[in-house]
């Protein structure tokens, strides 16, 4: 059998499963099916006694008897429940799916070998779709480590199981022969890095004789993903630094000097000195500055982008800052003009879609002719009608909401050369993804907040002290602090998500009949958005109930308190970020963070981490340790060239920081990529670079 056969002809696929198998995982060829390798082993020699049960175990086996068959529920939401025993407890067996089959085949007079995930329902442990199979039957127990591979849902519905997959990967490699499979690794870096061949590291983990043997092979898997991947977002930075000329801005000139010296109110931390420092290095060097600056919120980014700015402007050469709303757009322009008085020399004007008329159209035309300075904006920016006279660098606020494209579009607004580019972000990203993430960026980070901070204090409310709750808002709305109220709104569940956003209004509103009460959410118009956020920085309302929408950038100095509801359902980068909304001012800020009354021990954890830790990049550890980096908010897909299968970002930085070495190592060798012992590997390359496809369906 050849690796590049297509496996529609494989025994048992045929071509609606193997459109199924393209679609959801991108497998075409018998190649791509063995190198799905398996997520998980269990050993099936460990069989649990239902008294043993705990909530949050992964899966567990169970060795017993059905006692009790009925079916509930009728149509759509008919379900299939089985009562299991060991002897010693319950368990409750469920099924949604292909009740009439299962309900045929089970057995009260049979032992089974169950395996599934156990969840506590009713005081009652019950597990849905377990895998069941005949205790009696000899092939059970001899499998001792059970390989288990992802599957998607719609997978799930055409019944293409983990099993299923197992079976027919079996299958396949009892055909494969070593020398069918060619190693996309060139033998002299396996040599050097002690890795196992292609087919050996395959066949032991589709079929592994003991757990010590997965760890070697899978050690091969992780350095082959990682390794391709650096090897790819390598050779693109290679392309882009040689391609992209930039615009020189060797001067540290007089505005810049002027204002460090003569207006800046604060000396600057060391981080916003070491950043600025990084940034001139790339301004100056006559290729295009494409940089990211990370810094939690309140790090003092703001500054740095004015520094910069005026790097520009030394050199001769417009800027524009460019923020994803109107009122954090207008927030920059207050700011930075605040800081820059007393420096009549600096022009610097505002363009959203609220400047009309007149105004507008005076400001294009000055901007035009090259005597705004610094102009501040939103993607209002990016129209063709916005013209420069000399565009020298584009500064992106809050990362995540533009894309790539749009940065893009900024790259036009200059004949000669692109302007340098600036992307700032508040999410901090762990540096190992961010290395990875934005393969076209470099990265600075800002990893020190200015002295002086009270730090946050959060704490965790339960449902049942709703009193204590309100008991605390009165006291800090008495001293004339304002707060924030937050629900999540998901969009699977937005209506309901809405309607406990409403609810919560009218609960606050009745809690609280002497002071006023505004909402936000994003099923309003735009301009009553703005409207109710105004109200709440002028302080004319002093408790705002919204949804996410306040997320980035706002800042109200005078809100202290950030409540915010049913936490367990976000992200933690999600509840850092919110809770950086806060703290802005002098006072002692407070952060609440209100969940159901029973928690499972995972999200607890989750909790006390947001509890115990202000660190933006602590935090974003924890959270991809938990979720994985797939997941990451605002980060999710954005740059990466191709999803991680095997490897996983954070606890695999050592592995990647060889691989980044050896990738490095072979583009120096063989830059244009001729040398004989590379061929497959850049054929390899080529093709794993046609499924830019993501992977966050697959549970
Ligand atoms: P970010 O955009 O990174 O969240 P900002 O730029 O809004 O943070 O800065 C937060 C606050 O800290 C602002 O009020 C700013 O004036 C102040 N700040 C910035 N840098 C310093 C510094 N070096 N020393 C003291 N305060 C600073
Ligand atoms: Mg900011």
């Amino acid at each position: 059998m050849l690796p590049t056969l297509d496996i529609q002809y494989v025994k048992g696929v045929g071509p609606t499963r193997a459109a199924l198998l393209q679609k959801e995982l991108q497998v075409s060829t018998v190649g791509d099916l063995v190198r799905l390798v398996p997520y998980k082993y269990i050993d099936r020699t460990i069989v649990h006694r239902i008294s043993d049960l705990v909530e949050d175990m992964p899966y567990v086996q169970l060795k017993g008897q059905i006692v009790d068959i009925e079916e509930e529920g009728m149509g759509r939401k008919m379900r299939l429940k089985a009562m299991f025993t060991d002897g010693t407890g319950y368990v409750e067996l469920v099924w949604f799916n292909g009740i009439r089959i299962i309900k045929k085949n089970l057995r009260m007079d049979k032992t089974y070998l169950i395996l599934g995930k156990p969840s506590v329902f009713n005081h009652r442990y019950s597990i849905t779709h377990p895998e069941m199979d005949d205790a009696d039957a000899p092939l059970v127990m001899e499998r001792r480590m059970q390989a288990h591979y992802h599957t998607t849902e719609a997978m799930k519905r055409a019944f293409l199981s983990s099993r299923w997959m197992g079976e027919t990967i079996q299958q396949v490699l009892a055909q494969l022969s070593p020398t069918d499979i060619t190693d996309p690794l060139p033998e002299y870096i396996r040599q050097r890095f002690g890795l196992l061949d292609l087919h050996k590291a395959l066949v032991t983990l589709h079929q592994p004789p003991s757990a010590a043997d997965v760890s070697e092979a899978t050690r091969r898997m992780k350095f082959e993903e990682l390794f391709f991947l650096q090897l790819d977002i390598i050779r693109q930075g290679l392309s882009r630094k040689v391609s992209t000329r930039g615009l020189p801005c060797p001067c540290i000139g007089e505005q810049f000097n002027t204002f460090y010296f003569s207006h800046l109110p604060f000396p600057l931390t060391g981080a916003q000195k070491r950043v600025i420092h990084e940034i001139h290095g790339d301004m100056k060097s006559g290729l295009q500055m494409n940089r990211l600056l990370q810094g939690d919120v309140g790090s003092g980014k703001t500054l740095v982008a004015l520094f910069t700015c005026l790097i520009a402007i030394d050199n001769g050469y417009q800027a524009v800052l460019m923020a994803p709303t109107e009122i954090l757009a207008e927030q920059h322009l207050a700011t930075i003009r605040q800081f820059l008085e007393g420096m009549p020399g600096i022009r610097i004007e505002l363009l959203t879609g609220n400047v009309k008329g007149k105004a507008r159209r005076t400001i294009l035309a000055d901007t035009a002719a090259g005597k705004v300075h610094i102009l501040v904006g939103t993607h209002a920016l990016i129209e063709p009608k916005v013209q420069f006279r000399n565009l020298g660098l584009a500064i992106v606020d809050e990362q995540h909401r533009f894309g790539v494209k749009q940065r893009a579009a900024l790259w036009e607004k200059n004949s000669t050369a692109p302007p340098h580019i600036l992307v700032m972000t508040a999410t901090p990203i762990p540096r190992t993804l961010a290395m990875t993430v934005y393969g076209d960026l470099d990265v600075s980070i800002i990893d020190e907040l200015p002295p002086g901070r009270k730090p946050i204090q959060t704490v965790h409310y339960r449902q049942n002290d709703r009193q204590r709750l309100i008991a605390g808002l009165r006291y800090q709305l008495q001293l004339g602090r304002q707060v924030y109220v937050v629900f999540p709104l998901i969009q699977e569940s937005e209506s309901l998500d809405l309607k406990n956003l409403e609810e919560g209004f009218v609960h606050l509103s009745e809690a609280f009949p002497e002071y006023r009460v505004g909402k936000v959410h994003g099923k309003m118009l735009p301009a009553d958005k703005e409207a109710a956020m105004a109200e709440f920085a002028s302080g004319r309302t002093q408790i705002l109930v919204s949804t996410t929408v306040i997320e980035v950038g706002v800042n109200v100095p005078n809100a202290s308190v950030m409540v915010i509801e049913n936490a367990e359902r976000f992200g933690l980068a999600q509840l850092h970020q919110l809770r950086g909304r806060v703290g802005r001012g002098a006072e002692q800020s407070y952060c609440i963070l209100i969940t159901r009354n029973e928690l499972s021990t995972t999200t607890l954890r989750r909790i006390q981490t947001m509890v115990e830790s202000t660190d933006g990049f602590v935090i974003a550890e924890e959270d991809m340790r938990n979720r994985g980096p797939g997941d990451f908010e605002g980060t999710a897909q954005s740059g990466m060239p191709f999803n991680l299968r095997i490897a996983n970002l954070t606890k695999d930085g050592d592995l990647m920081a060889l691989c980044r070495e050896a990738a490095r190592n072979v583009l120096e060798h063989d830059p244009e990529e001729t040398l004989p012992q590379h061929q497959e590997m850049w054929k390899h390359l080529r093709h794993i670079k046609k499924f830019q496809k993501d992977y966050t369906g697959i549970s």
